[in-house]
């Protein structure tokens, strides 16, 4: 299909110089049937109170390569405020990128204002920039052809037109899709150092497309790769869980290695697997394991991700600890809190998942030992399934557990009903804390630091 639509295209250029390719809607595949009800509501909305409005980004992306986008962003040229203004169910968002969500219940339609250059700014509040050429602030409103070159990559440069249902493919868009190109619109050095994250971007969709990274795209990725210090620890968190709970993990893996990339995301994870190959096979079993979960439909926990590429550190760390004579117990206990904090450093991990993530480690020795009077326990525990998977994962990966994997899986096969139990306790307490009034439950704290 891509290729037919290709030979159809008639390029031109915009008036800033732009290569734009417009294709009418008789020469693509979108159709408003594969658009969620809610982005089209909110085109409609924007477009019937006189505004451009587009559907954007990878839903564009994703649909003409017949995938189902994972979530539908809109771009117009009303202001954030405006959009505001329309939507009752929506909110303003974000500082460095201002943008409103529409919420639909768990639905949320992200609604972007056209960026513009920033030649354009009026002052600090819309344009800003760092030393190293990071941008601060990217709040300056433009046309649709200077937002299109403001966007990462080609293949994202693409917008869905709910005026006439017309494609508009900006840069060579639609030739890299057909291509399977990830390439950066721009010069790649100032993009990257622009935003850092865009080379875990490239990786991400290599990884979820299939597609090669471009050579001009991908030969900077290695030397830049530090500039990802400067980036706030808590979006490289929400990069991570967009890395490796997508079901396309252990691909992204072995291509954030291969760029240098993981090493600035998990350093001493790294350092570990440099040193010790076992530690590679044991994340890429555990990433091979979370896709194929993700295939079957299953759920998947960060903290399971967490517990897997920071286990390393805590091994290695505890020997240490042991080696300047501390007792193992101690050593352990040790060595989990400061890899868990210095971690924080690099990805802001929650506080529900560390103490998740603690649970999962905690309980291994436990799962290990199988202590008769604490089997029913250690079964009714809340996290037993991920701590048991963690268990299962080590055996899998070559560590010697003497059969305790087995032993467990045989172990809930005879004591089903306690499983069962525990379960309906579990959602019983949760029911209960659920009719409880507010006034009743524990304060929430503002501005959490582990959030
Ligand atoms: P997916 O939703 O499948 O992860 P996506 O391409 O839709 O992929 P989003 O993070 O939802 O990614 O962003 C929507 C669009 O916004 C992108 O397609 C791109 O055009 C633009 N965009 C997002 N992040 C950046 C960035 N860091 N720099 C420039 N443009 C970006
Ligand atoms: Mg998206």
């Amino acid at each position: 299909m891509l290729k037919r639509l290709i030979s159809k295209l008639k390029k031109s250029v915009t008036h800033a110089g732009e290569q734009v390719q417009v294709i009418s809607r008789n020469d693509h595949d979108i159709s408003r049937d594969n658009i969620s009800e809610n982005a089209l509501k909110v085109l409609y909305r924007l477009k019937k109170a006189g505004f451009e409005a587009y559907l954007v980004g990878g839903g564009v992306r994703d649909l003409l390569l017949g995938m189902h986008p994972k979530d539908f962003d809109v771009a117009t040229n009303a202001s954030p405020e405006q959009v505001n203004k329309l939507f009752r169910n929506s909110r303003l968002i974000g500082r460095r990128f201002r943008l409103v969500h529409v919420v639909y219940g768990r639905d949320v339609i992200e609604v972007a204002t056209l960026r513009g250059h920033h030649e354009n700014a009026q002052g600090k509040q819309q344009s800003k920039t760092s030393d190293s050429g990071m941008l601060l602030r990217d709040n300056v409103y433009g046309t649709i052809d200077e937002d299109a070159v403001r966007r990462d990559f080609t293949i994202n440069a693409l917008y869905y037109d709910i005026k006439d249902f017309s494609v508009r493919s900006y840069e060579g868009g639609m030739q890299d899709l057909k291509r399977r190109n990830i390439r950066l619109i721009g010069d790649p050095e100032t993009r990257y150092r622009e935003d850092p994250v865009r080379m875990l971007r490239a990786v991400r969709f290599a990884a979820k497309l299939d597609f090669k990274i471009a050579p001009q795209t991908a030969a900077p990725i290695n030397e830049l790769a530090p500039l990802l210090a400067d980036v706030p620890a808590a979006r490289l968190f929400d990069e991570v869980l967009k890395l490796f709970m997508a079901g396309y993990a252990e691909r992204t893996f072995e291509l954030l290695e291969q760029y240098g990339l993981f090493a600035q995301l998990f350093p001493h994870s790294q350092q570990c697997i440099n040193e010790n190959d076992f530690y590679r096979r044991l994340i890429i079993q555990a990433l091979a394991n979370s896709d194929e979960r993700i295939a079957q439909g299953k759920t998947l926990t960060p903290a399971f991700l967490f517990s897997v590429f920071l286990w390393p550190c805590v091994l290695e760390s505890q020997k240490l600890f042991e080696k300047q004579g501390m007792p193992p117990a101690a050593a352990y206990h040790q060595a989990t809190s400061q890899v868990l904090s210095n971690q924080q450093a690099h990805t802001a991990i929650p506080r529900r998942f560390t103490d998740m993530v603690r649970n999962i480690w905690d309980m291994q020795r436990r799962l290990e030992r199988r202590v008769k009077k604490h089997l029913e326990s250690i079964l009714s525990h809340p996290k037993f399934r991920a701590a048991y998977d963690f268990l299962l994962l080590r055996e899998q990966a070559g560590e010697q557990l003497a059969g305790a994997g087995k032993w467990w899986t045989q172990y809930q096969k005879d004591n089903a009903h306690i499983i069962a139990q525990a379960k309906q306790q579990h959602q019983e307490r949760n029911r209960e804390r659920e009719r409880k009034p507010r006034s009743d439950r524990r304060p929430r704290r503002r501005n959490s630091p582990a959030e």
